[in-house]
């Protein structure tokens, strides 16, 4: 196998097989290559335009045990914050004000905030006129629907890694199954369904980031956003190796490659194991940006990992900047939803 022609032929087709996946990921030689090719992609299918989506880190308090996260409840070094519902809409009001047409609250699994507490929330959100992502983690079906009801579009749920036994290793007390029908259940609700995994877990093979990818084919994911495991020393995993950008940029452009109309974040994690991550995620397949909007002593306690790029910056100056970066590489901020467009390939809409 040629790593060149497999990508050439995946540019064109939107298919690799396991095995090819696989090929591509342990041919480092091939990255100026794949990049490249996925960078061709994005522009083909989903233009030029970046979206940006205003990050509300609404609350740090969780009941699980996650060992790669900051938030674990176990981790007692964290202080914990809770965001009123008013402190929630001020901040939208805030994400509104700065131009963003996204917002994306995402939190902890904190028990407080039970389907009557965020409906109302919810509703709020909607009606200043913006697309609402939530990213709260696992839920009972009918809260799904109770927040789909009540107007929230979109929803991000990372499976994290689809070998079941790595999965419940590293999540003990939940189990791979409930993630998998989480997902199920919110497609079906009609959710636009964002999903994805870390890069570089203890003991995670190459086979296994070839299998996320062929999984974020089959679920239809209409959004992919990984990144690299940083290593927290908060958590039982403190000690693991430090964590580089290649191999989620590689990962990245894949799923580019084989999903070929979808949103795909330069995330956070990236820009924070190697400053421009996210620039250079940007040119390697991506289409979105995640700025986060959030205020004080809740920005900075949102502690998945250490170190976490613009922790300290000014919210209000985050889309000024990224608008400048974004220029310096040719592309424009998007003025609108940025919805996942389904696209013909090849002329056959799938
Ligand atoms: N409770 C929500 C949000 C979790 S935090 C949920 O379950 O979906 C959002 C994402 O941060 C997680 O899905 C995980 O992939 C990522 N994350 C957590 N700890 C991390 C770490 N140490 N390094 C990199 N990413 C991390």
């Amino acid at each position: 196998m040629n790593s060149a022609d497999l990508i050439a032929r995946a540019e064109q087709t939107h298919t690799l097989t396991e095995d090819e996946l696989l090929h591509i990921l342990t041919d480092t030689q091939a990255d100026a290559t794949l990049f490249a090719a996925a960078d061709r992609v994005r522009k083909k299918y989903v233009g030029d335009e970046v979206h940006l989506r205003a990050l509300i880190e609404f609350s740090n308090i969780c009941k699980n045990q996650c060992l790669y996260c900051g938030l674990q409840a176990q981790n007692k070094e964290l202080p914990r914050y809770r965001l009123t519902a008013e402190q929630i809409l001020a901040l939208a009001h805030k994400a509104v004000e700065y131009g963003y047409k996204t917002v994306v609250m995402q939190g902890g699994e904190d028990p407080f905030f039970t389907a009557e507490v965020l409906v109302p929330i919810i509703k709020q959100i909607k009606a200043l006129g913006l697309a609402l992502t939530l990213s709260l983690g696992e839920r009972t079906r009918e809260d799904y629907a109770a927040f789909k009801t009540a107007g929230a579009d979109r929803y991000l749920l990372r499976i994290e890694t689809t070998d079941k036994a790595l999965y419940e290793k590293y999540n003990p007390g939940m189990s791979f199954e409930n993630r998998l029908r989480c997902l199920r259940d919110l497609k079906e609700l009609g959710y636009e369904v964002g999903t994805g995994v870390l890069v570089g877990l203890p003991v995670q093979t190459l086979r296994s980031l070839a299998k996320d990818i062929l999984f974020f084919k089959e679920l239809d994911a209409d959004m992919i956003g990984l990144g690299p495991f940083i290593p927290n020393p908060q958590t039982p995993l403190k000690d693991a190796p430090a964590p580089v950008l290649e191999p989620s940029l590689r990962v990245m452009a894949l799923t580019r490659l084989l999903l070929p109309d979808i949103n795909i974040p330069a995330t956070t994690a990236m820009e924070t194991v190697t400053p421009d991550g996210r620039i250079r995620a940007l040119q390697s397949g991506a289409n979105v940006v995640m700025p986060n909007v959030t205020e004080g002593e809740a920005r900075l306690n949102y502690a998945l990992y250490p170190g976490k790029a613009c922790a300290g910056e000014d919210p209000s100056k985050c889309r000024g900047c990224l608008t400048a970066k974004l220029y310096l590489i040719g592309r424009t901020v998007s003025t609108g939803y940025g919805f996942h467009k389904r696209m013909p390939r090849n002329g056959i809409i799938v």
